[in-house]
């Protein structure tokens, strides 16, 4: 293994120490939400103790303080995805509100009957559902480019799906159900040779993997908090800052205007154009709190590090008689997604969880993934910075255990 200070890292979640089941806590549901560090827990718990108040909107020193440092997180969003400027990172909930927020409001204003929107056979429904809306309501059409039986985009399919009527391309960063890496440059290379702009869904591949949107190009860029090992309830929309200025606003209300009268409303500059109400403050602190503990480890060593526990725990699933690992990309980041014969995958996350192991067995809202597999769900092993090699064994001889009770 790499000189990764893991036993340091680990002692630094406090979940990590749980008891489940009278076992030790094998946290493996990384895909779905991460563990928080100590310091993402403090920053929140200082806050409340000590600097709480409303943002941008009072004088007095504790909207001050809370000002300055729900402004701060800001700024380190911006340095840690390397965006041009604070205006072009938006507070909002999540991926599926970043993105919904980008349907309705580029999409509204752009994209017409007949228009369509490209995305993949391996998106999230957060990546797809927004855009059936937005079809239902312009007359868009939802073009899918296929994948092939490792989880791969069929690249030379995708190509071919452009067309003159291409108004967005919207695809995944890095698959939850497959753990699949897109080629995101090569894409966002094509579609703006086309003049179409592209929004990456970085839910998944924000923990895992440095991600710089001025080298990617991207036109908009989504994650989530809560799978950055910050808070629930705060994320991220990137948008290049030409295009958030031309975008009408998402929601209206408090803070997203400069003046308001009966008769019109001037709207706020970015990016409080597009924060309507009173933001998650505590959480948007927190997730500066998760990026200044990522970037002190840095996202690279991550990325590295992961990679090693992939290969150990897929060689060592292979080996496994009955198991079929769905989802064998040639870049994939550090997802297990798999199925044994005759065991239901539901069953698996069960019997897992009796050995304190926490796995997760469904769809992974991505049905139609689980639809061009032919499995009604997969049990999925997802790693963090935080898993070790020696988890890694228990949830093998977890998996060995329950075939031999099962199978
Ligand atoms: N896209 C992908 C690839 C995801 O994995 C997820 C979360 N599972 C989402 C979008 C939606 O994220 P959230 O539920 O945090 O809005």
């Amino acid at each position: 293994m790499t000189d990764f200070p893991i036993e340091k890292i680990r002692a630094d979640f406090p979940i990590l120490q749980e008891k489940i089941r009278n076992k030790p806590l094998v946290y493996l549901d990384n895909a779905a939400t991460s563990q928080k560090p100590e310091t993402v827990i403090d920053s929140i718990s200082h806050l409340y103790r000590h600097e709480y108040a409303n943002v941008h909107r009072g004088v007095h020193t504790l909207s001050v303080k809370s000002t300055d440092r729900y402004e701060g997180a800001r700024e380190k969003v911006k340095n840690f995805i390397n965006a041009a400027s604070t205006k072009e990172i938006i507070f909002v909930k999540g991926t599926t509100e970043a993105i919904n927020l980008v349907a309705q409001t580029f999409g509204r204003t752009n994209i017409q009957a007949g228009d369509e929107i490209l995305i993949t056979a391996m998106e999230h429904h957060s990546n797809i559902v927004p855009w059936q809306l937005l079809s239902e309501q312009t007359g868009a059409v939802l073009k899918v480019a296929p994948i092939n039986l490792q989880g791969e985009l069929i690249y030379d399919e995708f190509e071919k799906l452009f067309s003159d009527k291409t108004r967005l391309v919207s695809v995944a960063h890095m698959s939850n159900a497959l753990g699949t890496i897109n080629p995101v440059k090569q894409i966002v290379a094509a579609a703006h040779a086309r003049n179409v702009p592209v929004l990456l869904d970085g839910a998944q591949a924000i923990p895992h993997m440095p991600a710089d949107v001025q080298e990617l190009d991207c036109d908009f860029y989504a994650f989530s908090g809560h799978k950055l090992y910050a808070p629930s309830g705060i994320g991220v929309l990137y948008g290049k800052q030409a295009l958030l200025e031309e975008m009408p606003p998402y929601q209206g209300g408090g803070d997203m205007i400069r003046k308001v009268t009966f008769e019109e409303t001037e709207y706020n500059t970015l990016p409080y154009k597009f924060e309507a109400g009173t933001p998650s403050i505590a959480d948007a602190i927190g997730l500066g709190a998760a990026i200044d503990y990522l970037s002190a480890i840095g996202m690279d060593k991550v990325a590295a590090y992961e990679a090693e526990l992939l290969s150990y725990a897929t060689e060592h699933a292979k080996q496994i008689p009955g198991l079929r690992i769905i989802g064998e990309a040639a870049e994939k980041g550090a997802i297990l997604s798999f199925v044994l014969d005759k065991i239901h995958p539901h069953d698996i996350g069960t019997m897992l969880d009796s050995l304190g192991i926490a796995v997760r067995a469904g769809h992974h809202c991505a049905m139609p993934v689980m639809d061009f597999f032919e499995v009604p769900a997969t049990a999925r092993a997802s790693f963090a910075l935080y898993n070790s090699k020696a988890e890694i064994d228990v949830l093998i001889d977890g998996i060995k255990s329950l075939i031999e009770v099962f199978g």
